[in-house]
C-alpha cells in the first residue's frame, strides 16, 4: 500500500484502491502494491494486455486432448444457469470446439422470468442434453431461513448446489471434465493470477462459495433433516479420483470480458438480459438467475461489508475501460446505499418473516468497525465513500 493508505490502515481506516473502487476491506483477498494499487487491477492487466488469447486457447486443446472424443459418453459436462457465461460455455464447447456435453444445473428456484426463458431455450438452441435438478419446497424454505440466520446469506443453498451438484453427476455419469466460467478470485480481486490455472476443488466449494460451512452444518437445524441436503454432499477423494474429475475454468484459457459476452451471446442467440433496471447495480446481464442476488442478499453484503454490488460491477468496468473512476465512484454512491425494496417483498412471502424481523436479524450482521448506531437509532457509516479525488 501507498503512504496513505498505510497511515489510514494503521489507524483501522478503510482505503481504496487508486485505479479503481475496491476497499481495503474487500469480502475476499485483495492486496496493494506500493503505489496504491490493487490486485484485482494488477491481475485484469494480464487479461488486457499481457496474454496471447490464441496462444492459450491452444493450451487448453492440448489439456483436453486425453479426455475428449472417446465416442462413448459425454466429453464434458458444463455447469450452466442459463446466464450469458452459460451461453458462453456452452458456445465454445459446442459450437468452436465440436464436443458432446452434458448441462447441468442447479436450479435454486428464484429465477426471474427472463432467466427462465433463457435457461429454457438452452438445449433447442445448441442440441444439447440438459440435466436440471430442484430442491423439494419444505426443504427450500428451511434452507432459506437457515442460510440468512446462521451465515448471513439466504442463497447459501444455491451457492452450495451449484459448485456440488454437477460434480456428483460427473461422478454419476463418469464423466471427467467440467467446464466452468469465469475463475473466481481472478478478475474481480486477483487473489489468483491468470498463470496459476487454478481449477475448482473442494477446498474452493467449501471455503468460498459455502463460507466455511458444510452440509453437516445444518442437519438439525431448523428442522433440516439429511435427507434434506442429498444435493449437497461432495464426493469422497475415491470417487473423483476413480472418474478422474477435473474442474476447469474456460475464463482461463479465453479471454472473459462480460461485457463482450453479452454483446456477442445477444447477438448470436438472443439471449435476455434483465428487462428492468436493477436498484443496487447498474448492470442489467448479472444475476437474473437468481431474483435476490442483486437484492436482499446483497444487501446483506452491505451490512457485513460496506460496500455491494456495484463496487465490485464498477471496478470491473474501469478496468476493462467501460467507465471512468470518477463514473464509477457516483455509481457506487447512487446504488450501494439503496434498500432492496424490489425483491424483499417476494422473499418475505417465501420465507413468512415480517419486515422488521428481516431488519433486525440483518442488523445482527452489521460490522461494527463499518456501522455506528446513532441516537435516534438509526445506522449510519463514517469513513465509506469518502472517496477523495484522487483516491487512497
Ligand atoms: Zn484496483
Amino acid at each position: 500500500m501507498n503512504k496513505e493508505q498505510l497511515k489510514r490502515y494503521n489507524t483501522g481506516k478503510i482505503f481504496w484502491c487508486v485505479k479503481c473502487v475496491v476497499p481495503s476491506n474487500y469480502a475476499q483477498g485483495i492486496e496493494f502494491d506500493d503505489s496504491g494499487v490493487c490486485s484485482g487491477c494488477r491481475v485484469a492487466k494480464e487479461h488486457y494486455e499481457e496474454i496471447d488469447w490464441v496462444e492459450w486457447k491452444n493450451k487448453f486443446l492440448n489439456l483436453i486432448k486425453p479426455y475428449v472424443g472417446k465416442g462413448n459418453n459425454y466429453d464434458c459436462i458444463i455447469p450452466v444457469s442459463g446466464g450469458k457465461d452459460s451461453y458462453y460455455q456452452t458456445h465454445i464447447v459446442t459450437k468452436e470446439l465440436g464436443l458432446k456435453p452434458l448441462l447441468v444445473t442447479f436450479h435454486g428456484d428464484n429465477y426471474l422470468p427472463e432467466a427462465q426463458m433463457n435457461l429454457d431455450r438452452m438445449k433447442h438452441l445448441f442440441n444439447v442434453d440438459h440435466h436440471i435438478f430442484h430442491v423439494g419446497k419444505e426443504a427450500l424454505l428451511k434452507l432459506h431461513r437457515a442460510g440468512f440466520e446462521m451465515t448471513g446469506d439466504m442463497t447459501w443453498y444455491m451457492h452450495s448446489g451449484i459448485f456440488t451438484y454437477p460434480v456428483r453427476v460427473a461422478v454419476m455419469m463418469k464423466v471427467p471434465l467440467l467446464f466452468w466460467g469465469e475463475p473466481p478470485g481472478v478478475n474481480r480481486n486477483g487473489m489468483y493470477s491468470h498463470y496459476d490455472f487454478i481449477e475448482m476443488t473442494r477446498k474452493f466449494r467449501t471455503e468460498h462459495a459455502q463460507r466455511g460451512f458444510d452440509w453437516t452444518d445444518f442437519v438439525g437445524k431448523y428442522n433440516i433433516k439429511e435427507n434434506d441436503m442429498l444435493w449437497a454432499k461432495y464426493p469422497s477423494d475415491e470417487e473423483l479420483d476413480t472418474v478422474g474429475v477435473r474442474g476447469i475454468y474456460l475464463g482461463n484459457y479465453f479471454r472473459w470480458e462480460q461485457h463482450e459476452i453479452t454483446k456477442k451471446m445477444t447477438e448470436l442467440y438472443g439471449w435476455q438480459p434483465k428487462k428492468t433496471p436493477y436498484q443496487r447495480t447498474y448492470r442489467i446481464f448479472g444475476g437474473i438467475d437468481d431474483m435476490h442476488e442483486i437484492g436482499v442478499h446483497d444487501w446483506l453484503k452491505f451490512m457485513k461489508f460496506g460496500y455491494g454490488r456495484c463496487t465490485d460491477d464498477a471496478s470491473l468496468d474501469v478496468r476493462s475501460g467501460v467507465l471512468s473512476r470518477k463514473e464509477a465512484i457516483g455509481l457506487v454512491k447512487k446504488h450501494d446505499p439503496v434498500y432492496p425494496s424490489e425483491d424483499l417483498g417476494r422473499w418475505l412471502d417465501l420465507t413468512g418473516y415480517t419486515k422488521e424481523e428481516f431488519d433486525q436479524i440483518c442488523d445482527k450482521w452489521r460490522n461494527k468497525k463499518i456501522w455506528n448506531k446513532g441516537s435516534k437509532g438509526d445506522w449510519y457509516k463514517d469513513n465509506i465513500w469518502d472517496f477523495p479525488e484522487n483516491s487512497l
